[in-house]
């Protein structure tokens, strides 16, 4: 007969496989104790006397109550009822009470312990502390709280300044039409009278009022983008586009501009806005001419979750340190009277384009010039 050596490695592997097991409770972050059902600690790991601060001569032969924050003293023993009856308790979150009295945001799994036949002696218990991850789970959530409320906040106040904006314009309206027309009126009627100082007197007046008309008007517009602005719907660009063109036919005819476009995308929007987003470009484009008549170019082309435009142009150009004010309000590169304008346009260009939820930039043309560029995000057509 073979020689009966299996009991011994057998023994041999229990052995190993327990003194792995102890390895691990010692070296584990987590807090690992033993209890029998009444309470009574039986074994207390380095992890735990880390989290809990009792060393484990201090605690084993203790009661796990002794852990059990001022409002939960029974919780500990529900537990362990429930353990005692077979139950397992895992990821269990709740509060325990250190030694020097601090409460711990602690995650509990505990298991019955049971003996050789199955009978259930006692519990183990698994607790990891995540009191840092749940004050930083806490801070963040502030943080986004208080990110909400200002952005509320920024977007109230800024609803507000557009509403003040809307009706100081709307109500300066009047009054400055009443002095351009009364200083035409002066003019008219007794320029004849007056002398020569007077008469360029009323002139730069005249000016002025015109001006602060033009001003008042923009300031208008610019506010009322806004209030204006429309559902986006699926549209055909290059339709849109071919109303800009309409509008400029004037000003095209007068300076004997070009322009050409590449095929342009159906895309959602808000037509009249993407309107007067093109018909602002190109008006520019013609305006800000070089010594050539203005030649224009329309392309588009997709750019992963975007639409991007450029309208590219013959003309004067940017100068790059200029390349970001110019998309503020009432922002200008050159003195009044070299052209026409009060330096709007872009401004409303820059809102109709964020309110689609996209960018608006410019850069210099490919063959001189300027080429300004704007994103329009891709999104899915409502369904009709
Ligand atoms: P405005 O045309 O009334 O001056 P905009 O806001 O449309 O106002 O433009 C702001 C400034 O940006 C212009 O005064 C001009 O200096 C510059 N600009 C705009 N478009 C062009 C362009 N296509 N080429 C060169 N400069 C431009």
């Amino acid at each position: 007969m073979a020689p009966a050596v299996r009991p011994k490695t057998a023994r041999a592997e229990d052995v190993a496989s327990l003194q792995l097991l102890a390895a691990l409770v010692e070296s584990s972050n987590d807090a690992i104790i033993s209890k029998d059902l009444d309470g009574t600690i039986t074994s207390w790991n380095p992890a735990a006397e880390w989290i809990y601060g009792y060393t484990d001569s201090e605690i084993v032969g203790r009661s796990i109550t002794l852990l059990a924050p001022p409002d939960r003293p029974d919780e500990i023993l529900g537990i362990l009822r429930r353990v005692a009856a077979g139950e397992r308790v895992d990821h269990f979150e709740t509060q325990r009470r250190r030694k020097d009295g601090t409460l711990l945001d602690v995650s509990l799994s505990v298991s019955p312990i049971r003996d050789a036949d199955g009978k259930v002696i006692g519990a183990s218990v698994i607790g990891r502390d995540f009191t840092a991850a749940k004050r930083a789970e806490e801070a963040l959530r502030k943080a986004v709280e208080e990110l909400r409320e200002r952005t509320e906040q920024l977007v109230r106040s800024n609803t507000e300044l557009q509403r003040f904006a809307y009706v100081a314009s709307h109500d300066l309206q009047e009054p400055a039409r009443t002095v351009a027309s009364y200083c035409g009126l002066l003019e008219q009627r007794y320029g004849g009278q007056l002398d020569e100082t007077a008469r360029e007197w009323i002139g730069h007046a005249t000016a002025g009022a015109q001006r602060m008309r033009a001003l008042i008007s923009d300031l208008l517009e610019y506010s009322q983008v806004e209030f204006r602005a429309e559902p986006l719907i699926a549209v055909e660009s290059n339709a849109v586009l071919d109303v800009a063109l309409k509008n400029l036919q004037t000003t095209i005819e007068e300076t004997q501009a070009v322009v050409t476009r590449d095929p342009l995308p159906r895309l959602i929007a808000d037509p009249p806005r993407l309107m007067q987003l093109f018909q602002n470009l190109i008006g520019n484009a013609t305006k800000f001419r070089g010594e050539l008549p203005p030649r224009v170019h329309v392309m588009a082309e997709r750019r992963g979750h975007e639409w991007r435009f450029t309208v590219s142009d013959n003309g004067i150009g940017i100068d790059p340190r200029h390349r970001e004010k110019i998309f503020e309000a009432f922002r200008r590169l050159h003195p009044q009277g070299y052209y026409p304008g009060t330096g709007i346009g872009l401004a409303i260009c820059k809102r109709i384009v964020e309110q689609h939820g996209g960018r608006i930039w410019v850069e210099a043309g490919s063959g001189g010039g300027s080429a300004f560029c704007f994103s329009i995000p891709i999104r899915m057509e409502p369904q009709t």
